[in-house]
């Protein structure tokens, strides 16, 4: 058990005890990962880390229903969601990110401004760090795996919150220059990232002033101000960061990656499909990450909806022939809607297949 090849073979614990230092590069080294599953300790620390805050805040409904919330906070704040959501998704991950599918010049424009609406930093500086995620998905210099502190539990809790959020306060910052250099030569782009705290402003004064209006009220301004603003930045944020921490940490494996992404079921209608993470790791550049029957995945319904329109086009669909036989032993479904079945319709539907990307 001295070379490499063999190393891959033992457990992560005996790499560790082979060489410390190495232990990290070592672990994300194998092909096929044969974890141990959660403790039951880990799990229950991600869930307390995960569901307290939010439980917290289902409670407060009852106490503030009728005085300082109503059904209008919850209409805005639920539209307010939606578009700055996919804004991410659909614009800021899948097309910016991945060119999962190409799209007209002033489709780029709102995807980029609906992004910029979900507080998560100006599109530029998103897609740099998330190119370097998935250059480095759970090795050194990936910006945000959970397992960069090891493999135990405290280890994981430490890189549970450093995956979650604290890498946010990381002082390197991801080069724009190496990991975006199409983006910058956009004009139109930098001018909508340059622009970014004008839609911090929309995206928080925009439902005080629906708000407002619709109920003609202060109180309603305030609530709105709160709620659609506030809250529903704060909890896309952690359901954005959910797909870092918990989409790297634990679920399904329906495909043979070769880090240590998965697919969170429960996730899907929250993270509008991002959480099917595990495909998205197998082939980062296709439009439809829930790819198995079932998964439900609203930006690729999204997507779908804009190639009608002929919005967007050049969209790369889950594919039978490229996706076949990467499917884990584990994988109980197979693929759904919206795949082409074969390699002739592939041909036809995709003539400049971009695989190498
Ligand atoms: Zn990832
Ligand atoms: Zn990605």
């Amino acid at each position: 058990m001295t070379t490499t090849p063999d190393v891959r073979a033992v457990s992560a614990d005996i790499a560790l005890s082979l060489d410390p230092q190495a232990a990290p590069i070592l672990r994300n080294a194998r092909p096929d990962i044969d974890e141990q599953p959660m403790s039951r300790a880990q799990r229950i620390l991600v869930g307390v880390f995960v569901f307290v805050p939010m439980l917290a805040l289902l409670a407060a409904i009852p106490f503030f229903w009728g005085w300082g919330l109503s059904w209008h906070d919850i209409i805005i704040g639920a539209v307010f969601y939606w578009v700055s959501g996919l804004g991410i998704t659909v614009g800021y991950h899948r097309h910016f990110t991945h060119s999962s599918f190409k799209a007209k010049g002033w489709l780029r424009v709102v995807m980029a401004i609906a992004g910029s609406m979900a507080l998560e930093g100006p599109v530029i500086t998103w897609v740099s760090d998330h190119r370097r995620h998935h250059k480095y998905s759970d090795k050194e210099g990936d910006p945000h795996s959970p397992w960069r502190y090891g493999n135990d539990a405290k280890a994981l809790a430490k890189g549970l919150l450093w995956a979650h959020m604290l890498w946010l306060f990381d002082p390197n910052q991801t080069s724009q220059e190496k990991f975006a250099p199409d983006l910058l030569a956009d004009s139109k782009l930098r001018k909508v990232d340059d622009w970014f705290p004008a839609y911090v402003a929309v995206t928080l004064l925009g439902p005080a002033l629906i708000g407002g209006l619709w109920g003609m009220s202060w109180h309603g301004a305030i609530t709105a101000f709160f709620w659609a603003g506030l809250v529903r930045v704060t909890l896309l944020h952690h359901v954005t960061w959910s797909i870092n921490s918990i989409c790297h940490t634990w679920g399904d494996k329906d495909w043979a990656a070769r880090d240590r992404s998965t697919n969170v079921g429960w996730l899907a209608i929250a993270s509008f499909g991002e959480s099917w993470h595990n495909l998205h790791h197998v082939d980062p550049t296709c439009a439809r990450h829930g790819a198995l029957k079932g998964q439900i995945d609203q930006s690729a319904r999204v997507i779908w909806a804009f190639e009608k329109l002929g919005w967007a086009y050049d969209v790369r669909w889950p594919n039978e022939a490229r996706l076949n036989g990467k499917l884990s032993p584990e994988a109980t479904r197979r693929l759904g809607s919206m795949t082409v079945r074969n390699e002739k319709a592939a041909k036809a539907a995709n003539p400049a297949d971009r695989t190498a990307a």
